[in-house]
């Protein structure tokens, strides 16, 4: 339990106080309460080791409040919250928690209106009918601030979430006082898609820190302010998260910005194992903080080698971390080509030479361009058109002199049965194929199962593209047994993509998992249909460090002339 987190609570408490028209005296001391312990850096737990007295030498807390904080702690709820709890509507604390709304509003809301959490007020909000009470002015203004937390719970994919958050980034680390600035959370831990973007600020200075920040022309309506903390909306919706902590508690502030959840509970369990606390200031012993500084030293601190935020999901991880088992995962810098781009050939936006040019910026050895096979040239004559194009890429191959390299690659469609949609010549001119699904999406598992089996066995294929054809906001991943899928892949020498296009990101994560594990060839792909679409590898290095994968199966962490050798040698065994 962060001191935070208690805060939050008191705050709470003093929102349903004022509800239910307590006196204000109570509800101001409870604010009071909550504002010290927002600031308060070392564990409430260990101040609560030596009872009420001690507590109550903390300025602002007093015997009604230190009793709160005790009971809190021993059984987990403040029995006060819970009372007044059960006397006001179920969802009004969301309700008070929209800035503008206070406890007279509230109540008005619900007694003449039925408000009784967000939901209902966004209806009143749109149907006007909380004019009445509101005025029209208010309504806007509230109703803007609505829309923003609707939206904000919906996730937004890490591809898109990702530029945003660096531009934000760069702003906030250029406002005075900051010192080291940090996108946190889901974003740094590459989680395929994020709810919000969480920074984390070292500074002296919270007060006037937070006051520019709330300055920045990025941030469209601010929803919640504390001493050391602020919660705001971008105008496209993007709910930011910032908190700030002194410079000597920065790692403990990184560490409890980046998350999860569940890998920071049980980060703390295993504090308390040891004698210890762990907050978002450091680590404890008693009063004395054994360590801060870095995330190094905080996992140190705990007995733990620093483990990569990807991994931090409490799926195995920290096992991992205690016998020195965590994996060498694979880098972005490491990967020499990209497996999947599409020219102007089929449904690229750029031409061989446009999607060249920016593989040389990325340092790139090679390029696999997989033009879809039926939409090449006008389409009546595939082969023809494969033909011409195969000669374009060995002309421009000659040209650039093999910087880079571009491989005469194709993709291919997977049928309903599992065959192939393409002519047998052209898959066999190919000097790489991908095949993949891109129609009859959820078909029953076991039939989804033997089609991509069927389409692995085909001897010309060497990768199967984006396994599972989710789309974010179009469709779910398909249904299928892909331990099954994999280990006929490895069985069968071939490889699985991992497709780091935005709005694809395939296969989730848990089913990357499962692909790493099964010890199958990988491949990244960004799936790019423009030039620009090629920077999306990063993403696409993210998905597999999130599954655990190490460099040595994946096929462009190979060079050129060992994934050509590859590429043969497979054909060979075919
Ligand atoms: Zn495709």
């Amino acid at each position: 339990m962060s001191n935070e987190a208690i805060a939050q609570l008191f705050l709470e408490l003093a929102d349903l106080t004022d509800y239910v028209g307590d006196s204000p005296f109570k509800s101001r001391a409870y604010r009071q309460a909550a504002r010290v312990l927002e600031t308060l850096q070392t564990p409430i737990e260990t101040l609560a080791e030596g009872g009420a007295d001690a507590l109550e030498t903390i300025p602002g807390i007093g015997e009604a409040i230190a009793e709160k904080i005790l009971a809190y702690l021993h059984t987990g709820v403040i029995p006060k919250r819970e009372q007044l709890l059960q006397q006001v509507p179920h969802g009004i604390l969301e309700v008070m928690a929209v800035p503008g709304i206070g406890a007279k509003t509230a109540r008005q809301l619900h007694e003449q209106l039925g408000v009784s959490d967000l939901q209902s007020l966004r209806k009143a909000l749109l149907s006007g009918v909380a004019d009445a009470v509101l005025g029209a002015k208010k309504r806007e203004r509230l109703l803007r601030l609505v829309e923003l937390k609707h939206k904000a719970q919906r996730r937004t994919p890490l591809g898109f979430a990702l530029p945003r958050g660096r531009e934000l980034l760069q702003a906030i680390q250029q406002l005075e006082g900051v010192g080291n600035a940090l996108l946190g959370g889901s974003v740094r831990r590459m989680q395929e898609d994020v709810g919000d973007l969480d920074y984390l600020v070292a500074t002296a200075q919270p007060e006037r820190v937070l006051e520019a920040f709330l300055q920045l022309p990025q941030i469209a309506e601010v929803y919640s302010q504390g001493a050391n903390r602020a919660q705001v909306f971008l105008s496209d919706g993007l709910q930011v998260d910032l908190k700030t902590v002194p410079s000597q508690s920065w790692g403990a502030g990184m560490l409890y910005i980046t998350g999860s959840k569940a890998h920071s509970i049980r980060l703390r369990q295993r504090a308390i194992e040891q004698g210890l606390k762990l907050n978002e200031y450091g680590v404890w012993r008693g009063t004395d903080c054994l360590a801060s500084e870095t995330e190094d030293a905080m996992y140190t601190a705990l007995g733990l080698p620093w483990i990569p935020p990807p991994l931090r999901e409490d799926s195995g991880e920290l096992e991992a971390a205690e016998q020195g088992r965590l994996p060498e995962l694979v880098r972005l810098e490491q990967v020499r080509g990209d497996l999947q781009s599409h020219s102007t050939w089929s449904d690229g936006f750029n031409t061989l030479e446009e999607l060249a040019q920016t593989a040389v910026v990325l340092g790139y050895e090679y390029l696999a361009i997989t033009d879809h096979a039926h939409m090449l040239g006008d389409q009546s004559d595939p082969m023809t058109a494969f033909e011409q194009r195969t000669r374009a890429i060995e002309q421009l191959n000659e040209q650039l002199g093999g910087r880079p390299y571009l491989i005469n690659a194709i993709e291919v469609n997977i049928l309903a049965d599992g065959t192939l949609f393409a002519p047998e010549k052209l898959l066999r001119g190919a000097q790489l194929v991908l095949a993949g699904v891109h129609d009859h999406h959820g078909l029953p598992a076991e039939q989804m199962t033997q089609r991509l089996i069927r389409a692995l066995e085909h001897p010309a294929v060497d990768i199967l593209a984006h396994p599972t054809g989710r789309r974010y906001g179009k469709r779910p991943p398909n249904d299928a047994d892909w331990e099954q899928i994999f280990t006929r892949a490895r069985v069968l020498g071939k490889a699985v993509e991992i497709n780091g296009y935005p709005t694809r990101m395939d296969p989730p994560t848990p089913i990357a998992r499962l692909l790493v594990e099964s010890g199958a060839w990988i491949a990244l792909g960004t799936d790019a249909h423009a030039a620009r679409d090629l920077q999306a590898m990063e993403l696409a290095v993210g998905l597999a460090q999130r599954a655990w994968a190490t460099p040595e199966r994946i096929l462009n962490t190979r060079s050129r002339d060992a994934l050509l050798q590859w590429l043969r040698d497979r054909r060979n065994a075919s």
